[in-house]
């Protein structure tokens, strides 16, 4: 078993590293224990083999410092949240025991990242109930669920600055464009679910990119302008890839031929790409006072120890 101090849980792989990989790698390399937990394997993306996926996922993982990485099979682009869905969830909150999870935000423009809070929710709560998931397992509430930020914006109950980490979470979404383009390769040793093991009660093992169904790529969601409109499907008019799986397309349509080694550095590592999601950083950080931050919403209010540790700025 290992336990965590911070459990991110995203719909699909990429959400994660998009709405709080600054957060999760800051905590890492405050002493934290991090680990991540896919919902889906996103199976609706049509290209890149499973063994690919699996390699990106983990790549970003091992980028941002988390020492535990699993998937749950709960359906991309049709994602499920009833009790099956929740049982599978309280049974890996039980096993790596998070004080802390992060997850998907109340209101979001994809329909699998709403219900990808309701399950993230209520399997909180539930796995805090001896009657609900295996009674071979200890209950485990997590004691606070915070959400991240990704389509829709909301207002902030606390903003993470992680100007210092920047760098990790910008690797961790450079796996995700494929072997291809790999700025920051993981460090030896630090191989995800190397000794503790990769718990994955449901259809574990398996990675897959991001599957979001009806993804267009709009900036500050996911792949930002790797999605639709992007280049990469140019004259596959009503190729899959613009309804399913769109994010990061450019890296695995390198994988197979279809563009040059020049196109995905100019589309998917694209500078633009790159201002979106930092313009969005850009924002919330000035609003506290520093360079780079990440929002979080919380449904309950925040326990403050320190009054003078919250000021916008930091301590002077
Ligand atoms: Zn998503």
């Amino acid at each position: 078993m290992s336990k965590l101090d911070v459990l991110a849980i995203g719909p699909h792989p990429d959400d994660v590293e998009l709405g709080c990989g600054g957060t999760l790698a800051l905590a890492a390399r405050q002493g934290r224990r991090v680990g991540i937990l896919h919902l889906t394997r996103g199976e609706r993306g049509t290209r890149g083999t499973p063994e690919q996926r699996l390699a990106e996922a983990e790549q970003a993982a091992a980028a941002l410092g988390a020492v535990e990485l699993a998937f749950l099979d709960c359906g991309d682009g049709a994602l499920r949240s009833g009790e099956p869905e929740e049982d599978a969830l309280i049974e890996v909150l039980r096993t790596w025991r998070p004080e802390l999870v992060l997850g998907p935000p109340r209101h979001d423009r994809h329909p699998d990242h709403e219900r990808g809070h309701r399950l993230v929710a209520a399997a909180a709560f539930y796995s805090g109930l001896r009657a609900r998931g295996s009674r071979t397992m200890a209950a485990h509430r997590p004691a606070a669920v915070f959400s991240y930020m990704q389509h829709h914006s909301f207002e902030p109950t606390f903003v993470v600055d992680v100007t210092a980490v920047w760098e990790a979470k910008m690797a961790a979404l450079a796996a995700y464009r494929s072997q291809l383009y790999q700025p920051v390769a993981p460090a030896a040793g630090n191989e995800i679910g190397s000794g503790g093991g990769r718990a994955a009660p449901v259809g574990g093992g398996a990675a897959g990119r991001h599957g979001d169904a009806s993804e267009d790529g709009n900036a500050g969601e996911h792949g930002g302008t790797s999605g639709r409109g992007d280049a990469v499907v140019e004259g596959e008019p009503g190729f899959p890839g613009d309804q399913v799986g769109a994010h990061w397309q450019g890296a695995t349509d390198a994988i197979h031929g279809r563009i040059g080694e020049a196109d995905l550095r100019t589309k998917v590592s694209s500078r633009e790409f790159r201002l979106a999601v930092e313009g969005r950083a850009r924002h919330f950080g000035q609003l506290i006072g520093v360079a780079l931050g990440e929002p979080f919403w919380s449904a309950q209010p925040l326990a403050v120890a320190d009054l003078l540790a919250i000021v916008p700025g930091g301590q002077r």
